[in-house]
C-alpha cells in the first residue's frame, strides 16, 4: 500500500477545529473508561499489591496481584512479545486505530488538554485571533489560567506515571514526608511533570507525526486489505463547490469545503491518499458525515475502508498476513498462560556443591552436599519445610531457616544421604519438596552421585 510522507519544513502550529458527531462521542466514553482505569491501576490492590507495578529500578513488576521478580524476566519479555504481536496483527486488520482512540499520548491531548483549551479559548478561530492579538487583560487570564490547568494536570500525571514505576506506597512517602528524605523523588516528579506540560502545550501532535516510532511502521504493516480511514476518492472527485441555490452537484460527492481538513489534529487533508501522519482519529468521518447529511447524500465518503473496496470494490476480507498474525499471537498466548498456570509462588533451586563428589559414611550411607536457594515471589511471609520426595533418604541441615520472608530469598546447605542398597547407578536423579501449611509448594530436582 502506498503511504504518503508530508515534508513541511518547521513547525506550522495547528489550531483543529473541535470536532463533533457519533465518533466522537464514542471517542470520549472510551477514553473516559481508559483513563478511569489509567488513573486506578496504580491505586488499587489486589492480594495487597497494587493492580500494575512496573519498577524497573527494583525490578519488580506485578500484574493484577502476581508479582514477577527477576527470575520471572521470561514471563515478562513473553508478555511484551504479546503485547507487540496483538498491535502488529490489531494494524494489520485496523491500520493505526490504537494510536486515535486507545493510546494514553492522543487521549490525554485531544481528550483533556485540547478540550480544557477550546473550554477557556473557544474554537479554532477564536485561539487563532486569540493569538494574534496583543497581550491585554483577556489574553493573560485566558493564557494563564489555560496554562496553569495544564501545569496542574501534568503534575497529576506525573505523580500517576510515578506511582506505576516506582509503587503508590513509594510516591505517598515522598509527598508526605519532609522534601529532604525524598530529593531524587520530588526531582522526578518536578521534572516528569514538566515533561508532560511540554508535550501536551507545545509538542503536540509532533509526537505521533514524526517522535513515535509506531507510526513509521505503518508502511511496512498495512496492505490494501487494511480498514482504515480513507476518502473514497471513486465517490468525491471531482471534488468542486455547490453553487448558491444549486441543489445537484454535477460534480463527485467532495463540496471541497475542507472541513475534513480543519478538523484534522494532525494538520492532513485525507483526501490526498493513505499518511503516516493520519492517528486515525476518525474526526474528519465525523465531520464529512454532517456535511453529508445536509447536502442529502449518502453519509461515510469518508470512512473506514480497505484500498481494495475504493478501487475494486472488494468487500472486506481478512488478509492472508493477519491470519498469519493471530496464528503465532495464539500460539505465544499459549505457551504464556500454560507458563502462568505452572508457575510457583516459591521457586527453588538446588545444586551439588561444586568440587565435592561423594561421601561414604561410617555407617554405610552415601550422602552428597547441597546448596538450595528458595524465592518467594508472594507478599506474605512462609513457612516452611524442606524435606526429600524419596522418603527413604535422609537430610542432615548445614544451614536451615525456617521462615523465607516475603520477596525474599533464602539459602539452604544439607547433606542428602541415601542407604547404599538403593544406590543403582553412579548418577541419578533426585527431588526435593517444599511444604507450607501441609502443601507442596515448590519442587527442584538434581542429581546424586555414588559409586553403586
Ligand atoms: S468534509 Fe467531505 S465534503 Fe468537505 S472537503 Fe472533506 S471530503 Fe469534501
Ligand atoms: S485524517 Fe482524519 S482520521 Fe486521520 S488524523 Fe486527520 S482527522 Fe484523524
Amino acid at each position: 500500500m502506498e503511504i504518503q510522507q508530508n515534508n513541511k519544513k518547521g513547525r506550522n502550529f495547528l489550531y483543529p477545529k473541535k470536532p463533533s458527531g457519533k465518533l466522537y462521542t464514542y471517542r470520549k466514553w472510551v477514553s473516559y473508561v481508559l483513563l478511569f482505569f489509567l488513573f486506578s491501576c496504580p491505586f488499587v490492590k489486589l492480594n495487597g499489591e497494587q493492580l500494575v507495578l512496573l519498577n524497573f529500578i527494583e525490578r519488580k513488576f506485578v500484574f493484577f496481584g502476581l508479582i514477577f521478580t527477576p527470575q520471572d524476566f521470561y514471563l515478562f519479555a513473553l508478555a511484551m512479545m504479546i503485547f507487540i504481536i496483538f498491535i502488529v496483527c490489531f494494524t494489520v486488520v485496523l491500520g493505526r486505530l490504537w494510536c486515535g482512540w486507545a493510546c494514553p499520548q492522543t487521549i490525554f491531548m485531544e481528550m483533556v488538554f485540547r478540550r480544557i483549551e477550546y473550554w477557556i479559548e473557544g474554537d479554532a478561530n477564536h485561539q487563532k485571533k486569540l493569538d494574534a492579538q496583543n497581550w491585554n487583560t483577556e489574553k493573560v487570564l485566558k493564557k494563564g489560567s489555560k496554562h496553569f490547568l495544564f501545569l496542574i494536570i501534568s503534575f497529576g500525571i506525573a505523580n500517576t506515571f510515578l506511582a506505576y514505576l516506582i509503587g503508590a506506597d513509594q510516591l505517598y512517602k515522598i509527598i508526605t514526608e519532609p522534601v529532604v528524605l525524598h530529593i531524587s523523588g520530588f526531582l522526578s516528579i518536578c521534572l516528569f511533570t514538566l515533561i508532560f506540560y511540554g508535550v501536551f502545550a507545545y509538542v503536540r501532535e509532533v509526537v505521533c507525526t514524526v517522535i513515535c516510532p509506531y507510526g513509521r511502521l505503518q508502511g511496512v504493516l498495512l496492505d490494501n486489505q487494511s480498514l482504515i480511514v480513507a476518502y473514497n476518492e471513486k465517490r468525491g472527485e471531482p471534488r468542486g463547490h455547490l453553487q448558491k441555490n444549486q441543489t445537484v452537484n454535477l460534480n463527485g460527492d467532495c463540496i471541497d469545503c475542507g472541513l475534513c481538513v480543519q478538523v484534522c489534529p494532525t494538520g492532513i487533508d485525507i483526501r490526498q491518499g493513505t499518511q503516516l501522519e493520519c492517528v486515525n482519529c476518525t474526526a474528519c468521518i465525523d465531520s464529512c458525515n454532517e456535511v453529508m447529511i445536509k447536502i442529502n447524500k449518502p453519509i461515510n465518503l469518508i470512512g473506514f475502508y480497505t484500498q481494495d473496496f475504493i478501487q475494486h470494490q472488494k468487500p472486506f476480507k481478512l488478509s492472508l498476513r493477519a491470519y498469519g498474525y493471530a496464528a503465532v499471537l495464539m500460539i505465544v498466548m499459549i505457551i504464556f498462560s500454560s507458563l502462568i498456570y505452572r508457575r510457583q509462588d516459591v521457586e527453588t533451586t538446588v545444586l551439588r556443591a561444586s568440587g565435592t563428589l561423594y561421601q561414604v559414611n561410617t555407617d554405610g550411607t552415601i550422602s552428597n552436599l547441597y546448596h538450595a536457594e528458595l524465592i518467594n515471589k508472594t507478599n506474605k511471609d512462609v513457612k516452611f519445610k524442606f524435606r526429600s520426595k524419596e522418603l527413604t533418604d535422609q537430610i542432615k541441615f548445614i544451614q536451615l531457616p525456617k521462615l523465607l520472608q516475603k520477596e525474599g530469598s533464602t539459602q539452604l546447605t544439607f547433606f542428602l544421604i541415601k542407604k547404599a542398597e538403593t544406590i543403582k547407578e553412579y548418577k541419578s536423579a533426585v527431588a526435593f519438596e517444599v511444604i507450607s501449611d501441609g502443601k507442596i509448594i515448590s519442587t527442584a530436582k538434581t542429581t546424586f552421585f555414588s559409586q553403586p
